[in-house]
């Protein structure tokens, strides 16, 4: 039997976490997403706070120490600020390798830039597990059956996109991405196609994008159209916007399905098996 391609939300909430009591059904963690392929450490994609309760998990799934990567689309602050808490960088029998398509050193400093007093009081180099930095090439990552590769998508400072093909299924992972720039809305469409699961970034509805214009984010409506043209079959509307209540995000779910039928909204502990 074939491994199964497993992935799980932690954090789904753009530029902010947002704690507040309507927001969680779908939930207030910034983006953190977990990926497992048969006997392979956690692949996770971006540290947003959401990485923090997986952390807490993973040292309960291994008590006696493991090991994972993470995955950075770029370095903003709901992209990196989990890092802080994630508890296996502070046992030194874990082994954690940060990836990034940026040099290893402009991730390891990149990292280490928000640790560091006023602004935070432990330092990275106090952190006791074993640390290594990686940069994912345009060919990508092969490990183990699992392929990783990397999607230019078009954000302020630079974001990337990621394809995990694994077991005979895909999952693209594309948030932080501002619709409209020809040459990489071609590149995405063209890496997004045929994939199981689509993960989109639907900041905004298009009303208000017209006012957020360069402000790197996409909408629901463009994620449903991405969907059709790439032939995926589900798209899950992500990074949802701070303000966003349940019902908003339930409302735009809504319109995306008119558009293109198996639209969700990406819900935190949300779990899927494919394979
Ligand atoms: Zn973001
Ligand atoms: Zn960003």
């Amino acid at each position: 039997m074939p491994e199964q391609l497993e992935m799980r939300f932690w954090g789904v909430r753009g530029s902010i976490p947002t704690p507040e009591a309507a927001n969680l059904g779908y939930g207030g963690n910034t983006s953190c997403v977990e990926f497992r392929y048969g006997g392979l450490p956690p692949m996770i994609f971006d540290g947003g706070s959401g990485l923090r309760q997986l952390g807490l998990a993973l040292e309960r799934e291994f008590p006696s120490g493991g090991e994972c990567r993470i995955f950075f689309t770029h370095f903003h602050w709901d992209h990196i600020q989990g890092v802080p808490f994630f508890s296996p960088m502070y046992r030194p029998d874990w082994a954690i390798r940060f990836c990034s398509s940026h040099e290893p050193e402009v991730l390891e400093t990149s990292l280490a830039e928000q640790m560091r007093p006023p602004f935070f009081p432990v330092t990275m180099p106090a952190k006791r597990a074993v640390r290594s930095h990686e940069q994912v090439d345009g060919n990508g990552l092969a490990m183990d059956g699992v392929r990783v590769r990397p999607i230019l998508l078009h954000h302020p400072n630079g974001s990337i996109g990621y394809r995990v093909d694994a077991g005979g299924h895909s999952i693209v992972y594309a948030t932080d991405h501002e619709h409209g720039d020809a040459a990489t809305d071609r590149g995405l469409t063209e890496q997004a196609a045929g994939a199981d699961i689509l993960i989109y970034d639907a900041q905004y509805t298009p009303d208000e994008y017209e006012s957020r214009r360069g402000w790197g984010h996409s909408t629901w409506e463009r994620g449903a159209h991405l969907a059709r043209q790439a032939g995926v079959q589900q798209l899950v509307l992500f990074h949802h916007e701070p303000l966003r209540s349940d019902e908003g995000v339930s409302a735009i779910v809504k319109e995306a399905q008119a558009i293109f039928a198996n639209t969700i909204g990406a819900t935190e502990g949300w779990h899927v098996s494919l394979g």
